[in-house]
């Protein structure tokens, strides 16, 4: 059984669409488990089977922290996972190892499954740049408990995707450092999906193709 994470982002601008794509990926019949992951705001609208994932999360239980939700509200609201760490959290919200090493120590505590996000800019070197997120965020954590997500921050939103053997460079390099699961996601799409998983990937972070329902079915289904 592969895992699918669909990451809505901030999408889609209002709730009817957001039942809509509820809906539609209600009735997908799959082996993979396809989780959604969408805005805060639209967790509440999602059918009793949906599998849930937040995108983000503090790391404190409760408290005066303004615009914030804890891991035990994701819990509360039916979430069996949460992203953390992703590169859009690390360049525009400011989220450096240290404060996504705290939220993913929340994560376990309140009994979810964290998926950390990691991966290089262009430019990078992405063995030294992946080595070090995964040593500083899973500082005293057993990896065992976290899926990581090997995500090239040039490869997410572009359509510019990382070839299957690149990716898999890495996703050996990241298997000698953890136990875990380890997703692939940058661009992918039902035509490159199954290329991912046959280099041994246990599934596929999908951002932009989890928007488009007839797009997003496919992917399921040849991953
Ligand atoms: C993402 O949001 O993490 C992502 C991989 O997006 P996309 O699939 O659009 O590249």
């Amino acid at each position: 059984m592969k895992l699918i994470i669909a990451n809505w982002k901030m999408n889609p601008d209002n709730s009817l669409e957001a039942k809509e794509l509820f809906r539609f990926f209600d009735d997908i019949e799959s082996d993979n488990e396809v989780v959604i992951c969408p805005p805060f705001a639209f967790l509440g609208l999602a059918p009793e089977r949906t599998v849930l994932g937040g995108q983000n999360c503090f790391w404190k239980k409760e408290g005066s922290f303004t615009g914030e939700v804890s891991p035990l509200m994701l819990k509360d609201m039916g979430c069996r996972y949460v992203i953390i760490g992703h590169s859009e959290r690390r360049d525009i919200f400011g989220e450096n190892n240290e404060i996504i090493n705290k939220k993913i120590k929340a994560v376990l505590e309140a009994g979810i499954i964290p998926i950390l996000c990691v991966g290089e800019k262009k430019g990078d070197n992405a063995n030294r740049v992946v080595v070090r997120q995964l040593e500083k965020g899973l500082e005293g954590i057993d990896s065992s408990n976290v899926i990581i997500a090997y995500e090239p921050v040039w490869a997410i939103g572009t359509g510019d995707f990382c070839s299957p053997e690149k990716a898999d460079e890495i996703r050996k390099i990241i298997k000698e450092k953890v136990k875990s699961k380890i997703l692939y996601g940058g661009s992918v799409n039902s035509k490159n999906v199954k290329s991912y998983i046959d280099k041994g990937f246990d599934g596929v972070l999908v951002g932009g193709a989890s928007l488009k329902k007839e797009e997003f079915v496919s992917l399921v289904k040849n991953a």
